[in-house]
């Protein structure tokens, strides 16, 4: 009998002869598909989006706002605050039950609206991530969104993409897969064009690419025979990821605080009134609702909304400033960076690269045209036409054919896909008239070894003149000159190698900062494959160098100098030429550029030599992608807290070593991306530096949020213990202090998790890893608002019972005060250390000021409408009594301001 899979595989593959894709040949299987190896027209594409639909599997179940209202109530401290409003609902104080209720429910709006809010930015900061593949269509290659290939799309691969789709391979060139997503196999495996029997399991299919599995080397292509939720990965029923829940380990563990301080307030409480009631004789009703209010005004029941609002905002903000957050835990770790590692080319520099000069045996050109296409002149600034010179010529027909970007007439300009040292030889190459048949037409690649950051170089083969075919090698200088044995002299004819010559010219060039790649060339005999080999190993003819040069970006110099006051360490680990990378760190203004290490001299060190290196140098040269592992890992030995970017597929592991690893947008491989937890949209280390500071940002607010929900909670609980304490009358009453709670917790401290980055944030050095987040000087500060809250609720109180008002007017004016108290503390907290009494201290924060309007305008209602003097008990005040209140909240103000200047003094 067959099974329900097996009926699909029989429908999918149906459309001819039944048999399995992989058992097919490469004709067979575009036969089928109705397409060629120029691929679908884009209006062929479109129709079979529309049949097939989109290239995506099925979203798991999202959390509708239902279920993500109830959500907002799992979580004990809301359970307590809903036990203490249905207990004293029971007993008849409805009042307070409201009140409490209307804690509960203003909560879980606001922790609904903005977690709505959170996960919308996190799921848009996922779409922009969506993955891009690179397809055939028309016979042009275009890079289309993944969910828009199709059935028949011819697909091209590279290492470091994520196959998008099921396909069977047209074309494979060293090609190597990782499958464990689907096999489960770790070892890569080769990829090969051919036809298998058609038993052939899933992890030996070697003809075939599945969606979901990693090219992890070489190049290729293929024809896409299944998508979305037809492809053996939709198959095993894999759905894409949730919208992900605002959480971290920070986060974890403040929920995990605030449970456990409920226990305590809930003891403490009970304690309190069971003391009430044994030593003063106070009635238990009165004490059950004493105890009730502690709790209830105690608990920082607002505290895990703010601190997930906070983050989010983090999120939002680092998005805008074009950095992508692609796993939460990195904004707090962000924070803490100590060492930044990064690459030259495109982020220190701004990724135009122009050839600049061709050096040859015996001749030095230069190219005097801006975008470097035509324009050259020798060493003596005479105009140099290569029809005259034949190495130059040679030289330029290299730079034409050893080459990987796609060149395309784009009605009547000439457009250039690929990476930018490819382009940029492309456009010298292309010469003055980039779309004649010379440039367009070039000899067809016959076999390639694509570049790699290993290897550092590529190598083609052309047809050549004669029987000969061509091969053509450009790479790192030093890697091409030990395959030669010969050079082309001016004429163009062979002559012996001078090793020393080049290398005086290749450190020429790169001390003046210029990118060096050189060329070299072959003619070969006979089959090509066989062939490969041998040139590789010795028996090339060095033709050319090609100075390169790329600018360093503005930004990148003025955020080196950010991240130093910032007391970040900033290294440069790069592929290129020592020399190069000298000029440019000493452009860039990098600390101690002179000293640069290589790559090679990094291998012949020890553990010991390598922890100093690690620490002591700024400058790497001649690196491989594996170099950047052994360097995080020594930093991170040594307590560093590294951010390392990389872009390739070999990159993956340093990236994932890495405390923050940063994957680029632009040029960055599906898999260094998905290995980071930070995604650059610009490739800019400016953006390193603008993360780093929000993520500083975050990490201060929610030590603000902290720094002012817990002085408030336990100010307004501390009123409470102490009148019960000492047997006077409460200077609050307890559905007072729900009130004061109800107003206070949510609207102000809330507008703390949207406080821009203050200024001194990038002044500082990284906070330590170990660090508490609540320091001692912050602890003291703590316990010094709490006392001056009480004092002034409680001394006004007096102070009016004292001048003979009701008890009434004296509770009136002890709210207020304390309310008072609460709001000018609110702006002591914008900045922890720096003076609140500056304009932009007190009058900066948006948030902030809309919150404290907000909270006067409720208190003016609070005191004056009839219905709340009746609910609440309160009554209206004077003149007199306010400009008390509005005194003593300065009081406090300059207090904690006082408080702060000290620590400053201490500090400096
Ligand atoms: P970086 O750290 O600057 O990004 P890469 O790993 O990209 O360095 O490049 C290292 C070296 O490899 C370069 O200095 C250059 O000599 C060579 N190289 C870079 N790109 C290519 C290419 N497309 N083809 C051949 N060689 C290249
Ligand atoms: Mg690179």
């Amino acid at each position: 009998m067959k099974t329900a899979r097996d009926r699909t595989e029989l429908v999918d593959d149906g459309r001819a002869s039944g048999l399995p894709w992989h058992a097919r040949d490469s004709a067979g299987v575009l036969g089928a598909l109705e397409s060629t190896e120029a691929g679908l027209s884009e209006a062929e594409a479109a129709r079979r989006l529309e049949r097939d639909g989109a290239n995506r599997l099925p979203a798991g179940a999202v959390r509708g706002p239902v279920r993500r209202f109830l959500d907002q109530f799992a979580n004990i401290l809301i359970h307590v605050l809903l036990a203490a409003a249905a207990i004293t609902a029971v007993i008849g104080h409805w009042i307070d039950a409201a009140v409490i209720a209307g804690v509960v429910v203003i909560n879980a709006v606001i922790g609904f609206v903005q977690e709505g809010r959170a996960e919308r930015a996190l799921a848009a900061i996922r779409d922009i991530l969506s993955p891009h593949a690179q397809v055939r269509r028309s016979g042009r290659v275009l890079s289309i969104d993944a969910a828009e290939i199709v059935p028949g799309d011819v697909v091209l691969l590279k290492a470091g993409d994520r196959v998008p789709a099921d396909l069977h391979l047209l074309g494979a060139n060293a090609l190597q897969a990782q499958e464990a997503m689907l096999t489960g196999e770790s070892q890569p495996v080769d990829k090969l064009v051919g036809t298998l029997a058609a038993d052939t399991v899933l992890g030996d299919r070697s003809n075939m690419a599945y969606a979901g599995t990693t090219i992890v080397h070489g190049l290729g292509h293929g024809v896409a025979v299944a998508t979305g939720p037809a492809t053996e990965l939709g198959r095993i029923g894999t759905l894409i990821g949730n919208v992900e829940r605002v959480q971290t380990p920070l986060l974890l563990h403040f929920e995990r605080f605030a449970r456990q301080l409920t226990f305590v307030i809930l003891a403490f409480a009970a304690a309190t009134c069971l003391f009430g009631i044994l030593y003063h004789g106070a009635a238990v009703s009165e004490m059950f609702l004493a105890g009730v209010g502690l709790a209830v005004a105690a608990i920082p029941e607002g505290l895990p909304a703010i601190l997930t609002i906070s983050f989010a905002i983090g999120v939002t903000r680092m998005a805008s400033r074009r950095a992508i957050v692609r796993r939460l835990p990195a904004v707090e770790t962000l924070g803490a960076v100590t060492v930044i590692c990064t690459d030259k080319t495109g982020t220190l520099t701004r990724n135009e690269l122009v050839v600049q000069r061709v050096v040859t045996a015996n001749g030095d050109f230069r190219v005097s045209d801006e975008d470097g296409g035509g324009g050259i002149v020798d060493s003596r600034g005479a105009d140099a036409p290569p029809d005259a010179h034949p190495d130059l010529s040679a030289a330029l027909d290299g730079a034409l054919h050893c080459n990987d970007a796609e060149m395309r007439n784009d009605e009547g300009r000439l457009s250039v896909m690929g990476n930018p040292v490819d382009r940029a030889l492309v456009l010298l190459g292309a010469g003055a008239d980039p779309l004649s048949d010379a440039a367009t037409g070039r000899d067809p690649t016959l076999d390639l070894v694509p570049f790699d950051s290993t290897a550092k170089f590529m190598a083609t083969l052309h047809r050549g003149d004669g029987d000969g075919l061509r091969l053509y090698v450009k790479g790192a200088p030093e890697r091409v000159l030990e395959m030669c044995a010969h050079e082309m002299a001016a004429d163009g004819t062979r002559a012996a190698l001078r090793k020393d010559h080049w290398a005086d010219r290749i450190s020429a060039l790169a001390e003046a900062g210029l990118r060096v790649l050189a060329l070299a060339e072959t003619v070969v005999e006979g089959d090509a494959r066989a062939k490969w080999q041998a040139p590789l190993e010795g028996d090339l003819t060095m033709v050319a160098l090609f100075g390169i040069s790329d600018p360093p970006r503005a930004e990148a110099i003025d955020a080196i100098v950010r991240c130093r006051e910032a007391g970040i360490t900033v290294k440069m680990i790069t592929g290129d030429h020592a020399a190069t990378a000298r000029a440019i760190a000493t452009d860039v203004g990098l600390d101690a550029p002179e000293r640069v290490m290589t790559g090679r001299e990094l291998d012949a060190l020890g553990d010991d030599e390598l922890a100093a290196a690690a620490k002591d140098i700024q400058v790497f040269a001649r690196t491989t992608p594996e170099h950047k592992l052994r360097l995080v890992t020594a930093l991170q030995a040594q307590g560093e807290i590294v951010a390392m970017t990389g872009d390739g597929v070999n990159d993956a592991p340093a990236l994932r070593r890495a405390d923050i690893g940063v994957a680029m947008g632009v040029k960055g491989s599906e898999v260094a991306k998905e290995a980071a937890e930070i995604v650059l949209l610009d490739d800019n280390f400016a953006t390193i530096a603008a993360a780093v500071a929000e993520g500083r940002t975050v990490y201060d607010n929610l030590k603000k949020s902290i720094m002012f929900i817990l002085p408030t909670s336990a100010g307004e609980a501390m009123v409470i213990v102490l009148a019960v304490l000492s047997g006077q009358l409460l200077p609050i009453t307890p559905v007072q202090i729900l009130w004061v709670n109800m107003i206070t917790t949510v609207t102000l401290a809330l507008a703390l998790a949207f406080e821009a980055g203050e200024e001194g944030a990038m002044r500082r050095p990284p906070r330590g890893v170990g660090e508490a987040l609540i320091g001692r000087f912050l602890a003291w500060r703590l316990v010094l608002v709490t006392v001056l809250m009480v004092a002034a609720s409680f001394g006004l109180f007096l102070w009016q019972l004292d001048a003979g008002a009701g008890i009434d007017k004296a509770r009136t004016v002890a709210v207020n005060m304390l309310v008072a108290a609460e709001s000018v503390y609110l702006f002591n907290t914008r900045q922890l250390e720096a003076p609140g009494w500056t304009m932009k201290g007190l009058f900066g924060g948006r948030a902030v000021l809309i919150a404290t309007g907000a909270v006067l305008l409720m208190q003016v209602g609070f005191t004056y409408l009839p219905v709340m003097q009746t609910l609440f008990g309160v009554t209206p005040l004077g003149l007199i009594d306010w400009a008390a209140i509005a005194a003593v909240a300065v009081l406090i103000f300059l207090v904690v301001e006082i408080e702060k200047l000290a620590v400053r003094r201490r500090r400096a």
